[in-house]
């Protein structure tokens, strides 16, 4: 059984991720964020932030792959606008979805695991959307995504 892991001195997701109940928009650092200690509204902080982990709370990756050191969050969730799981990966700081640690996750998830990878870069300004090899997708759910400005990338 893998060991339990704690957040620690990581408050990556604070930045990374939205919560709709207190509208902090994806992408910045919550205002309630003590960066690299932790939520500054432990005791009250939102369902959503007390029940959020990411992959790597989970158990997933090495102990050394800690979001706020390689600066990437990597979650699964089910990915409304084509209606399938995907595993998405948000950059924490500029460039590091471009760095070996993100690249070489999205290769092996997406040849050995055959899951869709999601590439959510800072700010939101790009969602890439990276697909297994033979993966075909349907004419609607290609529709869905370029209305939804995703770009979809075969193959890698
Ligand atoms: S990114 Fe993961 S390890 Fe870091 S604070 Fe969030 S849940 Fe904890
Ligand atoms: S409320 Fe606390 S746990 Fe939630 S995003 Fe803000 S700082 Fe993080």
């Amino acid at each position: 059984m893998k060991s339990e892991r704690v957040c620690g001195g990581c408050t990556a997701c604070c930045k990374t991720h939205p919560v709709l109940s207190i509208d902090k928009p994806i992408s910045k650092w919550c205002k309630d964020c003590i960066i690299g200690k932790g939520c500054g509204i432990y005791e009250k902080r939102p369902s959503e932030c007390a029940d959020f982990k990411c992959q790597w709370l989970f158990g997933n990756y090495e102990g050394k792959d800690r979001p706020d050191h390689t600066k990437i969050v990597i979650d699964s969730y089910i990915l409304d606008t084509i209606d399938e799981k995907v595993i998405a990966l948000y950059e924490v700081s500029e460039g590091a979805l471009g760095r070996p640690f993100a690249q070489n996750i999205t290769t092996s998830i997406t040849r050995q695991d055959n899951i869709l990878v999601l590439h959510i870069h800072l700010g939101a300004k790009r969602a890439v959307l990276y697909l297994p090899p033979n993966r075909i997708l349907t004419k609607e759910q290609k529709r869905k995504l370029a209305e939804d400005s995703f770009e979809v990338i075969n193959n890698i």
